[in-house]
C-alpha cells in the first residue's frame, strides 16, 4: 500500500501503547460471536470485555469503537471500504482471517521479544536439527543482553533451577510474602458484569466459572501498578516457591502477570528489564530473577514462536491415540464433585479465579488428563476457554506439546505424567485427602498414583524406547501387584462421590 491506510485496528489483545501506529483513527471490535461460539471462563470475558473498554475510554476521539455480531460487521461498520493496517495478530485463525480481507495491512507482530523470522532461522541453524528450549533461551539472553555480564551469564551460571524447587513450608496455611496487587474495579466493570449478565439472561452466551471481584489488570496504568508491586514485595521469593503449592494461597509468590503480558497491556522487555534491575541493585536475588526472566524470555518467547514454527496442523498431533472425552465435572469446573483434594482444590481454584500457576497446571490438571487418555485437542481447548491468560498460541503448544505429549516428544523430551509422590513432596494437598499418595491399591489408593502406573503401562512400548522413561517401564515390570494396581485405576475415579 502506497499511502498510509486511515484507520489501525486493534484485536482485544493488543491493548498497550506498543500497538498503536502514529497518526490514523483506531478501530476496536467486540465479537459477540467469540463469545458465542465457545464457552469461556466468565472472569475471563469480563477481563478482556473490560480491558477493551478501558483501552477505548483512554483514547477517546482517536477510537470507533463497535459492538457487533463477527468482526467482519464490525470492520465494515467501523471503516466502510477504507483501508486498515493491523499489527499480526495471535492465532493462525486471526491471521487467516485478516489475510482474506481486502484493504487490511498486516504489520509485522508486536509484544514479544523475538519475531517468528529471527526465530525460524535460529531452528535452521540448529546443529541436530533439534530445537532445545535452553539453547533458545541462552540465545535470546545474549541477543537481548539480559542478566548477562560482558559475554558471561550475570552469576556465572545460566540455569539456576536447582534453586528453585522448593517445597512450601511446613505448617504454612500461606507463603509468608506480601499478597499480590489487587485492582478496584469501576464503572465500566459494573457495566461489563450487568452486559454478561444480560447476555445470560437471554440464553445467548453460556459460562463457565464464578466472575469474583476482578484480580487482574484492565488497563495499562493498573497493569504497570501491578508489575512494579510484583518486583518490590513478591519477586524476592518468586524463585524458590516457584513450584510449591498451598491449599490456601493460590497466587503463592507468583507475578500474576501472565494475563497483562497476553492482553498486550504490558510489553516483556519492561517486566524482564525492571526484574533484571532488582538484582543489579540487590533487591532480588539472582535464582529468583533469572526464574522470572527464564518464564517471560525464555518459555513464552519459545511457545509463541513454536506456535508458528509448528503451524496449525500442530493442533491435530495425538501420538499417544487419546481419545477420551472429558468428563462433566471436568468441563464444569464442578469441584464439589471430586473427591481426590489436589483436584478439587485446584479445579476449585480455577472455577473461582480462571488461574492457577504452572505447577498445578501441568502436574495436576494436565497430569491428570494425560493418565486418563483425554483428548489432547478437547484438553486444549479447555485451558484456553477456563484461562484468563489462555490463547491459542500459548495453550497449544503448552497443553498438546508439554503436557499431554501428543506431538511425541518435540517440544518435551518425556511425558510429565507423576504419581502422588511429588503433588504430596510440592504441595499440602494430600494431607487431609481421603486417598493416601503412597497407596498404589486398595481403597486408599491415589488415583494419580495408580494413575501414573496404568499410563506407564499403556504406553510401555513407546517409553521403554525413551532414555528418561526407560527406567519407568523397569519398575513397572518389577511391580508384584500391577493387575492389582490396573484393576484399581480402572475403577477409581477421582470424582466419586465425596
Ligand atoms: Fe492428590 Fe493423591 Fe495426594 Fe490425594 S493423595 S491429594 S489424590 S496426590
Amino acid at each position: 500500500m502506497g499511502t498510509q491506510a486511515p484507520f489501525h485496528w486493534l484485536f482485544g489483545d493488543q491493548l498497550g501503547p506498543h500497538f498503536l501506529r502514529p497518526g490514523g483513527e483506531v478501530v476496536m471490535i467486540e465479537s459477540r460471536a467469540v463469545f458465542r461460539r465457545r464457552r469461556f471462563h466468565r472472569a475471563k470475558a469480563h477481563l478482556v470485555l473490560s480491558a477493551m473498554r478501558h483501552r477505548a475510554a483512554e483514547l477517546g476521539d482517536r477510537v470507533r469503537y463497535v459492538q457487533a455480531e463477527t468482526y467482519r460487521d464490525g470492520l465494515a461498520r467501523a471503516v466502510g471500504d477504507a483501508a486498515v493496517t493491523v499489527h499480526h495478530p495471535t492465532s493462525h485463525a486471526a491471521l487467516r482471517f485478516v489475510r482474506s480481507l481486502e484493504r487490511v495491512e498486516i504489520l509485522p507482530p508486536r509484544g514479544f521479544l523475538v519475531r517468528p523470522d529471527a526465530f525460524a532461522r535460529w531452528a535452521d541453524s540448529a546443529g541436530d536439527g533439534r530445537l532445545r528450549m535452553e539453547d533458545f533461551y541462552r540465545r535470546v539472553r545474549r541477543d537481548h543482553d539480559l542478566l548477562m555480564d560482558g559475554d558471561r551469564p550475570a552469576g556465572g551460571t545460566w540455569n539456576l533451577d536447582a534453586d528453585n524447587r522448593e517445597p512450601p513450608p511446613k505448617g504454612a496455611a500461606a507463603l509468608p510474602v506480601p499478597g499480590p496487587y489487587r485492582p478496584r474495579e469501576d464503572a465500566i466493570d459494573e457495566r461489563v458484569r450487568d452486559d454478561l449478565d444480560r447476555w445470560e439472561r437471554d440464553g445467548t452466551v453460556s459460562f463457565v466459572g464464578r466472575d469474583g471481584p476482578r484480580r487482574f489488570p484492565a488497563s495499562r496504568a493498573e497493569a504497570r501498578r501491578a508489575l512494579r508491586a510484583f518486583v518490590r514485595r513478591r519477586l524476592p521469593t518468586f524463585g524458590p516457591w516457584e513450584d510449591a503449592i498451598l491449599a490456601g494461597d493460590w497466587t503463592m509468590s507468583h507475578s500474576m502477570l501472565s494475563a497483562a503480558l497476553n492482553l498486550g497491556l504490558l510489553d516483556p522487555a519492561e517486566c524482564v528489564e525492571a526484574a533484571e534491575a532488582a538484582y543489579r541493585s540487590g533487591d532480588a536475588p539472582l535464582n529468583s530473577v533469572e526464574g522470572y526472566v527464564r518464564q517471560v524470555a525464555g518459555w513464552r518467547e519459545y511457545m509463541w514462536n513454536l506456535y508458528w514454527h509448528l503451524g496449525p496442523g500442530y493442533r491435530e498431533s495425538n501420538a499417544l491415540g487419546h481419545t477420551a472425552p472429558l468428563p462433566d465435572w471436568f468441563a464444569d469446573l464442578d469441584a464439589g464433585a471430586v473427591r481426590a483434594n489436589c483436584l478439587a482444590t485446584v479445579l476449585a481454584q480455577v472455577r473461582d479465579h480462571g488461574w492457577v500457576h504452572h505447577i498445578p497446571r501441568l502436574m495436576i490438571l494436565g497430569n491428570h488428563a494425560l493418565q486418563r487418555g483425554w483428548d489432547p485437542a478437547a484438553v486444549t481447548d479447555w485451558f484456553h476457554r477456563c484461562f484468563v491468560d489462555g490463547y491459542d498460541w500459548v495453550m497449544l503448544t503448552n497443553v498438546i506439546g508439554m503436557s499431554q505429549y501428543a506431538d511425541g516428544g518435540r517440544i518435551t523430551t518425556k511425558p510429565y505424567a507423576s504419581g502422588g509422590a511429588y503433588i504430596d513432596r510440592m504441595s499440602d494437598l494430600c494431607g487431609p485427602c481421603a486417598y493416601r499418595p503412597g497407596h498404589r491399591t486398595g481403597e486408599r489408593a491415589c488415583p494419580y498414583t495408580a494413575g501414573y502406573w496404568e499410563f506407564v503401562h499403556r504406553h510401555r512400548e513407546r517409553l521403554s524406547h525413551n532414555f528418561r522413561t526407560a527406567r519407568a517401564v523397569k519398575q513397572l515390570g518389577r511391580l508384584t501387584d500391577l493387575d492389582d494396581v490396573l484393576r484399581d485405576a480402572r475403577h477409581r475415579d477421582p470424582d466419586a462421590p465425596p
